[in-house]
């Protein structure tokens, strides 16, 4: 049976190299920040350094995967591990989740490798938590590391950034992310990549989500829309069907593009530059007002996307506004 490998993504191997010079100084902090994006890989990095930490007989600086500690820790059964996350992404971590980590904290460790702990994302934490879990820092329990994960560092209270050592992960080589994604099996790496922002994480489930192709069918469905082969309300539902792609996203991109190419842009500009032929056919159908109008129809759409608002019937909106402008 193979040896389940720690995840380092190729783009973290620099934090890697920085996380595990703590180990090899003997200076590990009682409590640590990776502060970056999503999607960049953060939880499995702080996960394979905890591993790394209890390991007993590293090979080449990773865990050997195979010593009493991997096979605890890779069952999810390692007793000094702790993973602390909402129990669903929209949700926050509760005070109790914090308290029960202080009062394992502080029962000794059933190793002699430090106990580990992981908040993730720290900013989720409500503030009873927070206030909680400064109580913690304030007072470090022997032999402990604590990485608090944060995708938005502003949102965290100056007392608990003040007490962690920070990792600003924010030098992703896009090279590297184009060479992970390709031996992943992607063969439109790059375009993935520019989708997803740049996000390698991200460009990885577009990909598993086939996002291009259902990208360029619903452009072509958009084409149909402006020249009234398509129904407002099927457009509508097939925009709607999407949902879990970026599908605001890419209607807001092909037509602030179209209207930047209106006004001159040279193709290498535009974040679409593979479907100027199209754009054409939007600035032809809508013109610049109509283009401009529907940029603003869709970020109303984009600012109501969390609330209770029915989506399908904004995207109605939306779909016979745009078919309506190209009679005017
Ligand atoms: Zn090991």
């Amino acid at each position: 049976m193979p040896e389940p490998k720690p995840i380092i993504y190729p783009w973290l191997r620099g934090y890697w190299a920085q996380l595990t010079r703590y180990l090899l100084q003997d200076k590990l902090p009682s409590a640590l920040m990776l502060v970056g994006d999503p999607g960049l890989g953060l939880a499995a990095l702080a996960k394979a350094f905890s591993n790394r930490v209890v390991c007993l007989s590293p090979v080449d600086n990773l865990p050997c995967g195979s010593c009493e500690s991997c096979l605890l820790f890779n069952a999810e059964n390692y007793p000094d591990f702790f993973y602390v996350r909402p129990e669903d992404e929209k949700d926050s971590i509760k005070i109790e989740a914090i308290r029960e980590i202080s009062a394992s904290l502080a029962l000794s460790t059933h190793y002699n490798k430090p106990r580990m702990v992981i908040l993730d994302p720290a900013d989720g934490m409500t503030s009873p938590a927070a206030n909680s879990l400064l109580k913690t820092l304030e007072e470090p329990s022997e032999n402990t590391c604590l990485i608090l994960i944060t995708h938005r560092l502003v949102d965290l209270p100056a007392t608990i950034k003040s007490r962690c050592q920070l990792i600003k992960v924010n030098d992703v080589d896009q090279v590297l992310a184009q060479a992970w994604l390709s031996d992943e099996g992607c063969h439109q790496a790059h375009q993935y990549l520019s989708m997803a922002n740049h996000v390698p994480l991200f460009a990885y489930d577009l990909w598993q989500k086939n996002a291009l192709e259902a990208r360029d069918s619903l452009l072509k469905d958009f084409l149909s829309l402006l020249h009234g082969r398509l129904d407002p309300i099927l457009f509508a539902e097939k925009c709607f069907i999407l949902k879990g792609l970026p599908v605001l996203k890419w209607l807001t991109s092909w037509l602030t593009d179209a209207i930047k190419y209106a006004h001159g842009s040279q193709e290498e500009q535009l974040i679409n530059s593979d479907l100027v032929g199209d754009l054409k056919v939007l600035i032809e159908k809508l013109h610049l007002e109509g283009m401009s109008t529907l940029v603003d129809d869709l970020s109303r759409i984009a600012a109501l996307e969390k609330s209770q608002v029915n989506q399908q019937l904004m995207f109605e909106e939306f779909a016979i506004q745009s078919y309506s402008i190209t009679g005017q």
